[in-house]
């Protein structure tokens, strides 16, 4: 099994195989199960990476599709897996990294370019302005601004912003080819944070709060420790017709708020560094940065022990590289339920 799983991980983004028995296989991206999980990327970090894909995650609830993240490639990833634009329902965002937006206004560009006349709107729920930014880690006395009026605009006025910048083939593509105006199909609602928290107090002890309720889902986060990012969310979505649950940890070190909001959960889809030290990495990062943003593998079984999930399925988890059984030997020191190593482009039954 270990071998077939690193063929397909060689073989880099493929749907239609399994390499564990926790994931549904699939012959062709038009016979997914009526509701689903497909890890589209688990690529961590903001560089390209040869055959990979960033970070983002699909929910497919009956023909209603929920969006988590939009890193590197994610619209590729979501149309190879045979998901439309027309069927996304809900977009959520974790938090303001590069690598879980960069290809967020891909979805409205080039998904939203053919959708279907009278499309309702895409709703999308993500981190509002930070308020802040923090002093440099890196011992740079005096960094450089971008856009000093509003150097931490939160979700609401990024989009706002992108819509401004690509105005003219937007307007160009409306007189020409009769496409619609795709403005009105991102709708933005900026998450509320609880109180007490703010871009210096960034992830306080807190219950999980609501996000949106629908006739599919409800949708509850939590603020998560994200280095210096502000507000970082983890989200937990409670299917209304099975009652299955699946938590996406977002990018976090190991946190009380996430244990909390995946209690008893079906699904806890985790990030993770495989060590938190720094020389295991030939020393990459700035000090303490790795202790301070992530999970280490063995801290994963730990959450996914103290949360009772019943599956945890790694996604964002570096390096990619490692054979599986290490991760499933670190994750397994504190965990006895089901470990999956996510794959690009993965399905997951519900
Ligand atoms: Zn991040």
């Amino acid at each position: 099994m270990l071998t077939a799983s690193m063929g397909a991980l060689v073989g880099g983004a493929v749907l239609g195989t399994s390499a564990c028995s926790s994931a549904a296989p699939q012959e062709s991206p038009h016979t997914l199960p009526d509701d689903a999980l497909i890890t589209l990327g688990v690529q961590a970090g903001p560089p390209p990476v040869p055959g990979k894909t960033g970070i983002s995650s699909t929910l497919k609830i009956g023909s209603d599709l929920y969006q988590i993240d939009c890193g590197l490639g994610s619209l590729n990833a979501f149309t190879n897996a045979g998901l439309r634009f027309d069927d996304l329902k809900s977009l959520f965002i974790t938090h303001l990294h590069t690598d879980h937006i960069v290809d967020y206004f891909s979805f409205f560009l080039s998904g939203g370019y053919t959708a279907a006349k009278g499309k309702a709107p895409v709703t999308i729920y993500g981190p509002g302005p930070a308020g802040g930014l923090p002093p440099s880690r890196v011992g740079n006395s005096d960094p450089a601004t971008i856009n000093p009026k509003d150097p931490a605009p939160g979700l609401a006025a990024t989009t706002a912003l992108l819509q401004q910048a690509f105005a003219y083939t937007d307007n160009i593509f409306i007189r020409d080819m009769g496409t619609d105006d795709i403005q009105k199909l991102a709708k933005v609602t900026e998450i509320a944070v609880p109180p007490g928290s703010d871009y210096r107090n960034r992830s306080p002890r807190t219950a999980p709060f609501p996000v949106v309720t629908d006739d599919n889902v409800a949708v509850t986060a939590t603020l998560v420790a994200h280095y210096d990012v502000y507000p970082a969310f983890g989200f937990r979505f409670d299917l209304a017709k099975s009652g299955v649950s699946v938590t996406f940890s977002g990018d976090t070190t190991k946190s009380d708020n996430l244990i909390a909001l995946a209690g008893g959960t079906d699904i806890l889809v985790h990030e993770a560094q495989f060590s938190l030290d720094d020389a295991y990495y030939h020393n990459r990062f700035p000090p303490n940065y790795l202790k301070s943003s992530h999970t280490s593998a063995e801290q994963v079984g730990e959450v996914a022990a103290a949360a009772d999930a019943k599956h945890v399925i790694l996604s964002h988890y570096s390096p990619t590289d490692l054979p599986e059984s290490d991760w499933l030997d670190a994750v397994g020191k504190h965990y006895s339920g089901k470990i999956t190593v996510a794959r690009d482009g993965q399905v997951f039954e519900l």
